[in-house]
Order: C-alpha cells, then sequence, then structure tokens
C-alpha cells in the first residue's frame, strides 16, 4: 500500500477559494488546485488527488489506519484572509 500523505484537492472547474497553483491528480490526470500553504503542510512527497480519486483511496483504508491531519495555521490563514 501506498503510505505517502495524499491532498485532497479542488478540481479547477471550480474557481480557486485561495491563490493556488494547478496541479494534475496522480490517478486520473485531471486539474486540480493547491495552495501554497497546503503543499508545505503536506510535504514533498505528497500524492496529489482529485476529491473523486481522494474519495476512492480513502474507501480503501480502514478507518483504523486514517491518519488524518487538520488544517495548519498558515491554511486557516490562507482561507480566512
Ligand atoms: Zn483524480
Amino acid at each position: 500500500m501506498d503510505e505517502r500523505p495524499v491532498l485532497l484537492c479542488m478540481p479547477t472547474s471550480k474557481p480557486a477559494v485561495v491563490p493556488s497553483k494547478v496541479f494534475q491528480c496522480e490517478t486520473c490526470g485531471v486539474d486540480v488546485w493547491a495552495s501554497p500553504a497546503s503543499l508545505i503542510a503536506a510535504g514533498a512527497k505528497v500524492r496529489i488527488l482529485c476529491i473523486p480519486c481522494g474519495a476512492v483511496e480513502i474507501e480503501k483504508t480502514p478507518p483504523s489506519e486514517w491518519d488524518l491531519q487538520g488544517p495548519t495555521e498558515a491554511q486557516l490563514r490562507e482561507i480566512t484572509n
């Protein structure tokens, strides 16, 4: 199983909530937004996934193995400014 952290990203078909860069979903290749603070929070080895592909990954993982990371202060600043 892939142990790298997953960053769930909104597709670029929706407007970006905060100034963000465009990346591609690792699974389906769709363009998604990833904000600078999210990329820092997720770290270098992150897997960038769109919401639907991320949901599939979550379904495959037993809840006992979930390791959810809440928003960092930098991420909260992005969405509250
Ligand atoms: Zn995808």
